[in-house]
């Protein structure tokens, strides 16, 4: 469907571990909904040791592209299994069209980018577009070498796999987009620096230092008088002592 070249999470041979041993795997929304659907019962004995195998670094030679993760499960017995999980990807069209509406409210712009799971991007697809950013349970295709292969649901080591990606997923939320076709928006260079940091300063100007006085001669006569004279003369002596204290001081 898509030209995109598969993005290698891990290398040939490089295991995908998941450190967090909770209850379950896969937090933010994305995440959540990409374990959901590859495992609808996560409570069965087989989601339990593909989490098992997740975290013990069962799970290597990941890639993700449009509608496809692939990954490599190393069994309890040794044994290598290469795992499909299929989806077919969000219409390209519709992807553009998401980005166009999304343009327009700059709250969603982290999630186009693929740097937040947000669910208002999967509201806006779905009330503006018609379309799901999460896949159901239904259209998604699992296949796996084992034996257990052909179990209907997840065997253990497409749940491995899966749950390694949804735990990727909450570091990275882009690589739910790229697998549902989305290729994540690059974010405009005006915005890759902290919008409260300025450019640089100019250099201050020399300060002039002015006669004391010189802001009322500036000023001239005030029209007013004190004691018999304008209050601009009757000011002048005072700036002097001023100006002459500062300079004692300085
Ligand atoms: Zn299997």
């Amino acid at each position: 469907m898509s030209a995109d070249r598969p993005h290698v999470l891990v290398e040939d041979g490089r295991s995908l571990v998941v450190e967090d041993d909770g209850e379950r795997i896969g937090a933010g929304p994305w995440a959540r909904w990409l374990a959901s659907a590859v495992v609808p019962d996560e409570s069965s004995a087989r989601a339990q040791r593909g989490r098992t195998l997740a975290r013990t670094g069962a799970v290597d030679s990941v890639t993700i592209s449009a509608g496809a993760i692939a990954g490599r499960v190393t069994g309890s017995t040794g044994n290598r299994y290469d795992v499909s999980i299929q989806a077919a990807p969000v219409p390209a069209r519709v992807w553009q069209d998401t980005v166009r509406s999304a343009r327009s409210r700059p709250p969603l712009a982290p999630a186009v980018e693929g740097r937040v799971q947000s669910v208002h991007l999967a509201h806006l697809m779905s009330t503006e577009h018609r379309a799901s950013l999460a896949p159901a349970a239904v259209e998604v295709r699992r296949s796996c070498t084992c034996p257990d292969g052909s179990f209907a649901g997840a065997c253990k080591h497409v749940a491995a796999v899966a749950f390694a990606i949804a735990d990727a997923i909450d570091r990275e939320p882009s690589l739910f987009l790229r697998w549902r076709g989305c290729s994540p928006v690059t974010a405009p260079a005006s915005r890759s620096r902290d919008p409260w940091e300025a450019g640089p300063l100019p250099e201050p100007r020399p300060i002039r230092s002015l006669p004391p006085g010189a802001v009322l001669k500036r000023l001239g006569r005030s029209g007013i008088r004190v004691a018999g004279v304008d209050l601009a003369d009757a000011l002048a002596p005072a700036y002097e002592a001023f100006a002459a204290t500062r300079a004692d001081g300085a």
